[in-house]
């Protein structure tokens, strides 16, 4: 069996050593740990001192803790009988039997009760300066109406309804509605091809489709109507397609498509929640498809909703009143945890944000950031390096001083980026908070904790886990690797309950890729670094370990380092077969605007930097200078297509239907056969 390991123990870039404790940084309750005032949810826990030993509780307790969390967290119609029915071994996962509960009644009427003026949503539309606001009374209105027009045209508990739409309310409430009636929901990324929507919907087997006339992104206009028209006709299943009006063009309506805002005006704001089971469907997702075909993950009710709740509280040390901004698209699982279900279920403002980092101008965020007086905001590292290369004026143009805390999701975030976003963004009043997980995990696994004021911040890394997390890592042999200062497999020990439940429709393909690589353990995929400290780094994903000349090392290491020389936009590393060395390093580089350079000199001084900084052996073989990477439509970068190419495997390049931009690939295929 092939047992992948991390990187050499060393990754830690030099300009990490820089260490930042969070009591130095803007950290509101900030008082020494009174448990009960910083986590209620653990109230009951007589004697626990301080937020470590509350957290070494939630590990070594975890049943407990997890109990008194939900009890606390969630409203509950029946309470629970068993906290946990486990087996990692076997990929069996269950949280809270016996408990019944409606998700959108969590996220939304007991708001209303307390609340109902308050503002759930905002919503940032593509137009600048036009944004909406939907109270939590209103979200609740049109999720009701929605839930009564699904009902109405025969959608019934346990079955999948296909939401695909841009990030706005009615998309929201759409996936409220299903919550509400029992439905689950498969949202997909509206920037996807028809083909890629018609094998989510088949797979999905829905019946019916959620979707809008036109999306508008980034000022043009977005033919979603005319790709859903084009998906369903290999899509048997389709009985009905709801078609909302975001622009007001109108669009041609078959015998199918049903006008929903026309037809939410006949229905009643008042719609009866289903009383569900813990562990029924609440939704299933599509991973990013970064590695390889997307799997389709099912999460389930009470104990996914708990762990978006809980994490998205305390990771970014959200406080009632807030205004929590995070840019993700619904699509992904960053927007189904943390615009849509962690934040409604803490009873929070929440941004929906339509539009690009750059439309109009390459301002866009921190003008929002001013307008909206956001107080989290939390994107990706894509984004921030992309912005990284307009310059500091577009940031300083604007007025930050409601941010408190600054997140980072998706992909390693290299020191330059992080640097950037901490100093100039924030500041360097702001924690910046990168934040390990996958759409399997649910929530958030390791994070720093600003929070807690006594925790050291190191750049550019994950540092630490989450409550209830017991992260481990086992090096290539199998083996349990106990020491600090070490790299190996990222592998969870314990179960919590935000984890999938299964992949759609192949459970043998859930247990085959989480739990057999590591008899006991959930297998993440990605390598870390354990510091002296006990702090993790994510090294990358295991398949971007490469072995030079008996060297084993990340690329994302090399990565940083080359993204270090301030002409570099951005880069990505992968190996090729060497025939003396094993594997070569070959690096794909991107420049900032507007510099002006001989590519000789440039990869001279790349591969000087790079000795210098790692070792000689890690110094790039070849360096490919590229307009830009190819990405997939959640913005990561794809390197299983670049070794492709590389390979010269052009028939293999594999499931590309996440790919962002196919004329990227193509670009790359041209410089690569330039450069040989
Ligand atoms: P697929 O599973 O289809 O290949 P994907 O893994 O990109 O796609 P997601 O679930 O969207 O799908 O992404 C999770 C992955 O993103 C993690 O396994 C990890 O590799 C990477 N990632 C997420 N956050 C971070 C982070 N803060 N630092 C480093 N890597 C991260
Ligand atoms: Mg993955």
């Amino acid at each position: 069996m092939w047992l992948p390991c991390g990187c050499t123990s060393k990754y830690v870039a030099s300009s990490f050593a820089r260490r930042i404790l969070a009591s130095h940084l803007h950290v509101s309750g900030r008082s020494r740990c009174n448990v009960a005032a910083f986590m209620p949810e653990a109230a009951g826990f007589e004697g626990v001192s301080g937020r470590a030993a509350l957290r070494e509780l939630s590990v070594s307790s975890s049943e407990s803790f997890w109990a008194a969390v939900a009890r606390h967290r969630l409203s509950w119609s029946i309470p629970f009988h068993t906290v946990q029915d486990c087996d990692l071994s076997r990929g069996k996962i269950k949280w809270f039997e016996g408990g019944k509960l409606n998700v959108s009644v969590n996220c939304l009427d007991r708001h209303v009760h307390t609340c109902p003026e308050r503002v759930a949503l905002i919503w940032e539309r593509d137009e600048r300066g036009s944004e909406m606001k939907y109270t939590y009374r209103e979200l609740l209105e049109m999720t009701c109406r929605v839930g009564n027009l699904l009902r109405r045209h025969g959608v019934k508990r346990g079955d999948c309804v296909t939401i695909y739409m841009p990030t706005c309310p009615l998309a929201v409430a759409s996936m409220l509605a299903c919550a509400r009636i029992g439905a689950a929901h498969n949202v997909v990324f509206a920037g996807f091809s028809a083909d890629a929507l018609a094998e989510r919907i088949r797979d999905a087997q829905s019946s019916t489709v959620i979707t809008v006339n036109q999306g508008v992104r980034g000022g043009k206009v977005i033919e979603l109507k005319k790709t859903v028209d084009r998906a369903v006709e290999s899509c048997p299943t389709v009985k009905q397609v709801f078609v909302a009006m975001r622009t007001d063009n109108p669009v041609t309506m078959t015998a199918r498509d049903i006008a929903m805002e026309e037809e939410m005006l006949k229905e009643d704001v008042v719609c009866e929640p289903a009383v569900m089971n813990s562990e029924d469907v609440l939704f299933l997702l599509y991973t990013s498809g970064s590695t390889g075909k997307p799997k389709g993950l099912v999460h389930t009710q009470a104990g996914y909703l708990l762990y978006a709740a809980l994490t998205h509280r305390y990771v970014f040390s959200y406080h009632d009143g807030d205004v929590f901004g995070c840019v993700a698209d619904i699509g992904w699982i960053t927007g189904h945890s943390y615009v849509v279900y962690g934040p409604l279920a803490n009873g929070a403002t929440t941004v929906l944000f339509e539009s690009t980092p750059i439309y109009p101008d390459p301002g866009r965020y921190w003008d929002m950031v001013e307008r909206l007086k956001i107080n989290q905001f939390y994107g990706a590292p894509t984004a921030i390096r992309l912005l990284l290369k307009y310059g500091d004026q577009w940031v300083n143009k604007y007025d930050r001083s409601t941010l408190k805390t600054l997140g980072s999701v998706g992909e390693p975030i290299n020191t330059e980026a992080w640097e950037w976003y901490h100093r100039v963004v924030g500041d360097g009043r702001c924690p910046v908070v990168d934040t390990w997980w996958q759409t399997e995990t649910g929530g958030i696994c390791i994070a720093p904790r600003p929070s807690d004021p006594d925790a050291e911040i190191v750049p550019g890394m994950a540092m630490r886990p989450f409550f209830g997390i017991k992260p481990v890592l086992i090096d290539t042999e199998g083996e349990l690797l106990t020491s600090n200062n070490t790299s190996g497999a990222l592998c969870m020990a314990q179960p919590w309950p935000g984890m999938a439940r299964t992949i759609h429709n192949n459970h043998q393909r859930f247990i085959e890729t989480y739990f057999q690589p590591y008899p006991g353990y959930f297998f993440t995929g990605d390598g870390a670094y354990r510091s002296e400290e006990g702090y993790y780094q994510i090294t990358g994903r295991l398949d971007d370990v490469i072995n030079v000349s008996g060297h084993r090392i990340g690329t994302a290491e090399i990565e940083d380092v080359v993204n270090q020389c301030p002409a570099v936009a951005e880069s990505a590393v992968i190996g090729y077969t060497h025939s003396i060395k094993g594997q070569g390093v070959y690096a794909f580089v991107v420049l900032k605007k507007g510099i002006d350079v001989q590519e000789a000199d440039l990869s001279r001084q790349l591969n000087g930097m790079v000795s210098e900084k790692i070792a000689k052996y890690a110094s790039p073989d070849f360096i490919q200078f590229a307009q830009r990477l190819p990405k997939t439509r959640s913005g990561k970068i794809m390197r299983r297509v670049l070794r492709k190419v590389v390979e010269s495997d052009l028939e293999g390049l594999g499931d590309l239907s996440t790919l962002d931009d196919p004329a990227a690939v193509q670009e790359i295929i041209q410089g690569h056969e330039k450069l040989l």
